[in-house]
């Protein structure tokens, strides 16, 4: 049996590692990758002049074991580096940490919000209070997410909340139940980070070459299910190709995703710690999500905002500069440059149903085909080896 993996991602390298620790001829394995570049997004991008990661964290520990214990036994020479994980939110003009209960609230912030409490504990049922300044801002700022409140509610939901709102605790999603245990103080999480993402692609994939794994670039995975050998296909990037190859598209809507880099004058504190990411919503700019440090922990003169907005044209550099003034108004910035807008898709709960369906009625017709996942889009790392287990584990059945 040969095995063509489409998708030279973290996902890919990972289910090739797998199968080869399973026992499988590395001879018999190849991976199919449709661009140039191996590992795209541990891949640094280019702020006009600079080049620096676009948005990438490292990995979030406790969580990650089984990836990072896989890429060491491949990487041996790269050293992960350990920092811990210190998250605020910037909510208006306010900075409290992600896991502060409502007493450690500023008044203003939390003005109205233990009386609704228990309206939070179903989404679904949600109906928001304009007139408290979470909601005003929330309010502002969900169409980044989506176009429904409903559907993008839980990306809110309780990110933005005080802890004694919490994620489903019997939410299937390991993400979800990790970050709960976080806001209850239950694990202490911290990042682990290489001196450089691109070089610890180079090493993964080099170590894989090594093993008899081969590599194939410039070779679209949607080919393969066109020929006739009887390979099995192990998809390993987003589905949604798939759904476009047999005319079962689902439009969704369009966001795009950008970074844009600031130098500062000293290393970013707040309260007094160091931080590795602000989670924002701000009325001022209601396309930013994030600004980390924790990126460019080897550059801790550098801070990073990312934003997913409506259109290409939308973020505007003097607003997110208020907004960084808002939160260090003791230091000083300079912009040094944006990476070009980059197009994302976003679906309602109903087309995420209607894919997953579609992607099923593709997977019984070609049984050659094994999907991972599905993903519908980037995915957290702690995910990359159970998702690569999976797809090696229906392989045998
Ligand atoms: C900007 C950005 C920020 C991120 N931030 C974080 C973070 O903070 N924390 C975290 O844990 N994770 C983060 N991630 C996600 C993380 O980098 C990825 O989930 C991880 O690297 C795993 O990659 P992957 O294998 O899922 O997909 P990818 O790295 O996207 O790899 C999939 C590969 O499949 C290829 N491909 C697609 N279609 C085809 C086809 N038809 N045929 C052949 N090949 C195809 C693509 O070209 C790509 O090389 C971020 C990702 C990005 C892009």
């Amino acid at each position: 049996m040969h095995y063509c993996i489409v998708g030279a991602g973290l996902v890919g390298a990972l289910t090739a590692k797998i199968l080869v620790d399973e026992g499988i001829n590395p001879s018999q394995i190849a991976i199919h990758e449709t661009s140039h570049l191996l590992m795209p997004a541990w891949r640094n991008s280019d702020f006009g002049s600079y080049q620096a990661l676009a948005g990438f964290h490292g990995f979030e520990m406790p969580r990650c074991e089984e990836t990072v214990s896989l890429l060491s036994s491949l990487c041996t020479s790269s050293i992960l580096h350990s920092y811990p994980t210190k998250r605020f939110l910037n909510i208006g003009s306010f900075i409290v940490p992600y896991s502060s209960p409502l007493d450690q609230w500023p008044a203003d912030l939390s003005d109205g919000l233990s009386h609704d409490l228990e309206r939070f504990s179903n989404p679904d049922s949600v109906i928001v209070n304009p007139s408290s300044y979470l909601f005003s801002h929330i309010l502002n700022c969900f169409r980044r997410y989506n176009e429904d409140l409903k559907d993008a509610f839980p990306l809110f939901y309780p990110w933005f909340f005080p802890r004694e709102y919490s994620f489903d605790p019997n939410s299937q999603d390991e993400g979800h139940r990790y970050q709960q245990q976080i806001r209850d103080l239950k694990l202490t999480p911290y990042y682990l980070s290489p001196s450089s993402f691109p070089q610890l692609a180079d090493e993964l994939f080099s170590a894989l070459l090594q093993l008899g794994v081969s590599v194939h670039t410039g070779s679209n995975g949607l080919r393969l299910l066109e020929d006739e050998s009887k390979s099995k296909i192990l998809w390993t990037t987003n589905a949604y190709p798939l759904l476009n190859s047999v005319g079962k598209v689902v439009d969704g809507s369009t966001r795009y995703l950008s970074s844009f880099l600031f130098s500062i004058d000293k290393p970013p504190f707040i309260n007094q710690s160091t931080f590795s990411e602000i989670l924002v919503v701000n009325s001022r700019a209601p396309w930013l999500y994030r600004v980390s440090a924790a990126s460019n922990i080897y550059n801790q003169f550098q801070l990073l905002a990312e934003c997913i907005s409506l259109t290409e044209e939308e973020p505007q550099v003097d607003s997110i500069h208020m907004v960084l003034k808002q939160i260090f108004p003791d230091y000083h910035f300079g912009y040094m440059g944006k990476t070009l807008p980059r197009q994302v898709k976003r679906f309602s709960d109903t087309d995420l149903r209607l894919m997953s369906a579609a992607l099923e009625e593709i997977t019984a017709a070609n049984p050659r085909l094994i999907v991972a996942g599905p993903s519908w889009g980037p995915l957290n790392m702690a995910k990359a080896a159970p998702l690569a287990r999976s797809v090696v584990d229906s392989c045998k059945s």
